[in-house]
Parts: C-alpha cells; sequence; structure tokens
C-alpha cells in the first residue's frame, strides 16, 4: 500500500508531503523524509508487550495487569506526577488532564524544559506570528536565533525559507537573505548570508542593542556588545529595517541560556520595533511534533499551558514551582506517569536519581533511557504511523495525523481512556 501526504510525526516541521509504503504490518519505504524522519518510520525495535520489573529482571505482563499495576501506583500516590504528552496526539492529551484533575495530581510537558520561557514572555508581550506559509510566500529576510535547524529540523530551510519558492517573490532563493545568530559556527551558520558570533549569555544585550539601533539611537551603542561589532549590528539593522517581510525563528539556544525568558521578551520586542517599519513575526522552533499542542490542549482545558498543579482541587501554575524539574528535585512527587517522551535524556540528573526511587510507569512504543529504570513501560500505537490523531505544527496549525498501518497496539487515547475510566470507577465518579 502506498500513502501520499502523510505527516511526518518527529519534529515540530510537521511535514505533510511524505509518501509511505507499507507491507506485512511494517513501513518498507518512506520518500520526501529527512534522516530524522526516516528513522521514526522505518524504526522497528517497538516493545511487543507490556514489561514490568521484578526481582529477577523484565517480566511480559498483559495490557490489563498493566492496567491494574498503573492503578495502583497513581492512586495509592499523594503527588503523583504527568509528564511528558509531546509525542502523542491531541486527544490522549485531552485524558491526560482530566486524569490530572481526578488524581489532583501535576501535569507537565516537555514545554517546561524547552520553549517554557518562550511562552512566559507571550504572557506578557504578545506574539507577533505568522504561518509557515505567510513566511514561506513572503519573507525576503529570516533570522535564525539560538537554534540549528540544519541538524533540528533539517526540512524546515528547504520548505518555509533558504530553499523554498516563494508567491511573492521572484527569485526566492536568491531574494532572500538569511542570517543566523549564535554562539558558535554551526551547519546553519555556514549556510547563511551573514553570520553574527555572540559570547554566551549574550543575547539579551545584543537584543537590546539591535533595538536601540532599531529607534535611532546610534549613539548610546558601545563599540562592541558581547564579541560583536557595532558595525555588524549597524549592518543587521539595516538588512531587516529594508526588508518586505523578516521573518525570526528562535531556539533553545536563546531560551535556555542566561536571561531566558527575558531573552525572549527582547526578542519580541525587537520584533514590535521593526513593525514600525516592515512586517516582522517571529516564531518558537518547537522541537518534538506535538508540543505546541499539548501547550494548546492544556490551555483550553485548564487556563495555563504547562506546570499544571491540581492539588488544590482547581488548577494552579506557577513555573519555577510546579515544573516536573522542581517538583522532582525537591523530591515532592511519590509516582510518576510519563507518557511520549524520555525524561532520563533531558531532566537534570537530580530529577532523574528521584525518579528512580519512586514509582514509575511509562508509556511508549520504544524502549528509550527511562526504561532503565521504570517499574512499567506500557508499548502503544504511534502516533502518525499506526494511529491518527491531531498535532499542532510550530506555528500553531492544527493538522490531521494520519494512520498507514494495521497493528494491534492501543493508540495512547485507547490506553488512556481505559485507565481514566478505572480511576473513575475506583473513586466513585
Ligand atoms: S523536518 Fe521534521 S517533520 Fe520534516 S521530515 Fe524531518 S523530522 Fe520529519
Amino acid at each position: 500500500m502506498k500513502f501520499d501526504d502523510v505527516l511526518c510525526p518527529f519534529c515540530g516541521c510537521l511535514c505533510d508531503d511524505i509518501t509511505v509504503t507499507a507491507e506485512g504490518g511494517r513501513v518498507t519505504g518512506v520518500d520526501n523524509t529527512c534522516l530524522l524522519g526516516t528513522s521514526k518510520f522505518l524504526g522497528d525495535n517497538r516493545l511487543k508487550n507490556p514489561i514490568m520489573r521484578t526481582d529477577d529482571g523484565w517480566k511480559d505482563v498483559t495490557y490489563d495487569e498493566a492496567i491494574a499495576s498503573t492503578l495502583d501506583a497513581l492512586l495509592e500516590a499523594d503527588r503523583p506526577l504527568l509528564y511528558g504528552w509531546s509525542g502523542t496526539h491531541g486527544e490522549a492529551q485531552c485524558i491526560g488532564v482530566h486524569m490530572a484533575e481526578l488524581l489532583g495530581a501535576v501535569i507537565d510537558n516537555t514545554s517546561s524544559v524547552c520553549h517554557g520561557p518562550s511562552i512566559l514572555a507571550i504572557q506578557e508581550v504578545g506574539h507577533p506570528g505568522c504561518t509557515l506559509g505567510q513566511v514561506k510566500n513572503r519573507a525576503d529576510v529570516i533570522i535564525y536565533w539560538g537554534c540549528n535547524p540544519t541538524e533540528a529540523h533539517p526540512r524546515h530551510m528547504s520548505r518555509y525559507t533558504t530553499y523554498a519558492d516563494g508567491y511573492f517573490l521572484d527569485n526566492a532563493f536568491r531574494d532572500r537573505t538569511v542570517i543566523v545568530v549564535d554562539v558558535r559556527r554551526t551547519e546553519t551558520a555556514e549556510l547563511a548570508d551573514v553570520f553574527v558570533e555572540i559570547k554566551p549569555g549574550g543575547d539579551y544585550a545584543v537584543l537590546s542593542a539591535l533595538r536601540a539601533m532599531v529607534r535611532g539611537r546610534d549613539e548610546m551603542i558601545p563599540d562592541s556588545i558581547a564579541g560583536v561589532s557595532k558595525e555588524q549590528l549597524r549592518h543587521i539593522v539595516e538588512i531587516c529595517k529594508n526588508a518586505k517581510f523578516c521573518a525570526v525563528f528562535f531556539g533553545v539556544g536563546l531560551t535556555m541560556t542566561r536571561g531566558k525568558y527575558k531573552n525572549v521578551r527582547n526578542a519580541i520586542e525587537l520584533v514590535d520595533e521593526l513593525s514600525r517599519h516592515t512586517k516582522a513575526t517571529i516564531t518558537p522552533m518547537r522541537g518534538h511534533f506535538n508540543v505546541y499542542g499539548s501547550n494548546e490542549v492544556n490551555t483550553w482545558m485548564s487556563g495555563y499551558p504547562y506546570a499544571i498543579d491540581f492539588c488544590r482541587g482547581i488548577a494552579f501554575y506557577n513555573p519555577g514551582e510546579t515544573t516536573a524539574v522542581d517538583i522532582l528535585a525537591r523530591k515532592e512527587c511519590d509516582a510518576a506517569l510519563i507518557v511520549a517522551s524520555d525524561p532520563a535524556a533531558h531532566l537534570p540528573s537530580k530529577c532523574i536519581r528521584h525518579l528512580a526511587n519512586i514509582p514509575v510507569v511509562q508509556i511508549d512504543p520504544y524502549p528509550n533511557m527511562t526504561t532503565a529504570f521504570c517499574n512499567l513501560q506500557i508499548p502503544v500505537a504511534v502516533s502518525g504511523i499506526d494511529a491518527e490523531g491531531t498535532a499542532y505544527r510550530m506555528d500553531g496549525v492544527p493538522i490531521r495525523l494520519r494512520k498507514v498501518l494495521e497493528t494491534e497496539y492501543p493508540t495512547d487515547t485507547m490506553l488512556l481512556g481505559r485507565i481514566y475510566e478505572a480511576m473513575m470507577e475506583v473513586r466513585g465518579r
């Protein structure tokens, strides 16, 4: 069977032009994907059934036994944490929020360790964003700040920026100017027209200088800021002010360095400043394919995008106190459900050490670093391969994930739905 126009469920680009060939219950070929997407579609090291850790090692268990064990772990806990959610579809994320409310749990997603600061900044000053389609067809100046799409979002430049045709650009490739701002010369920087190398931690100062120069306050700026010469800053300001449409993209190189959400706020305010001269927009480079969706679903269900604590019976949100990292570092949490993410790969070691000492249930199709210490892992269908659902692209556009394989695995929605229903029964709801 051949399927056209399939979505790639790997990164926030959500490329929707993939052709997939499937045969005998396996994906046998893919076209148009990058290496990351190809490895996701062709990956075949999936767990066959739920596995439970015992004193004698791993033991195969049935889905019924796995659900019963998950209920025991979560219902007996005083402060359960439901973490992850960025690699599954919106329908499953909805059940997660209901479950957190029922349990009085904390629910958090991976944005608390990537673009959480972007959300805080957007809550303060708004988001002058647009769709990737607008960028592709209109933008003649692209700025990549603190991100490296060549390695993290490999088709971003060919689909939406540097190498993409633009409806309103005669010769898009020649007409576009690409500026890369980073602390080291990345592969993306090699492809840029202008590379600005700043000292680590210097983003806030450079953004402030650019804002002042766009305002015409050159005289305030010293000869060099965070390793960038005034001359180069002036050059960038001229390029941006003379653009017809300037699109800024930023990554964790901006959100997770010194200044964090203040950096992003400053970048948004630079875009506001540029909008006095031309059209300008800004977009976060979201990593997991549906981390944006997780923020959306949480927000329309609870009012908050991540780090939501239901222990008071209502939604409470205070990043820095209710994020997974804080709850784990304070050793508050006494059981965890991990869905569609791999915290062992990206949380601080202090948090991982605590996770290794409490009951952890992981719902994920593949063994990963978290498997090394979880007590139970339940495999599910892979969203976008053998499960359909809704995902949000990095620009906030919801797109339907297609199902290209028939398998026996339950989807995240089915499995979480069963766990939630059993919880409601126990709690008499
Ligand atoms: S850029 Fe991202 S969404 Fe597109 S094919 Fe590669 S991994 Fe998949």
